[in-house]
């Protein structure tokens, strides 16, 4: 019998649990590549926001508020990013020391890499820890 990829469910519950905690380190590490996009695009948005605020200057309009939100919505995205843990080595994903490594598409202790796209085939392949 060839029993690679059996859906029918004969697999033994180990096997069945490594599978799950797989996935659920696939679901993580997503998150942790939408929280990265999320802040990019912030940066992104930069010159938008300043263009922003010039037309609100010179129609004599308050700025107080567009730039409440503005930072704030930053400063939530960054700290959102900066907590994301490595669902391998439980670590902070994106800082070692101070720095918040924004162009890393891999944890910054492991290597674990965030998937592309949103395909299940991620690259888990490195080299285990332990
Ligand atoms: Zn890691």
């Amino acid at each position: 019998m060839n029993q690679a990829s059996d859906p029918s469910g004969n697999e033994s519950p180990a096997t069945a649990k490594a599978a799950e905690l797989q996935l659920q380190q696939q679901v993580i590490l997503k998150k942790i590549g939408r929280a990265r996009i999320r802040l990019l695009v912030c940066c992104w948005t930069l010159p938008v926001y300043i263009i922003g605020i010039w037309i609100l200057l010179g129609n004599g309009r308050g700025i107080d508020t567009f730039m409440f939100v503005y930072i704030a919505l930053s400063a939530g995205f960054a700290l959102d990013m900066s907590l994301r843990r490595c669902p391998r080595c439980r670590q902070q994903f994106f800082v070692k020391s101070i720095l918040l490594n924004l162009i890393s598409r891999r944890c910054v202790h492991c290597g674990v890499a965030i998937p592309a796209g949103n395909r299940g085939s991620a690259s888990l392949d490195q080299g285990e820890q332990n």
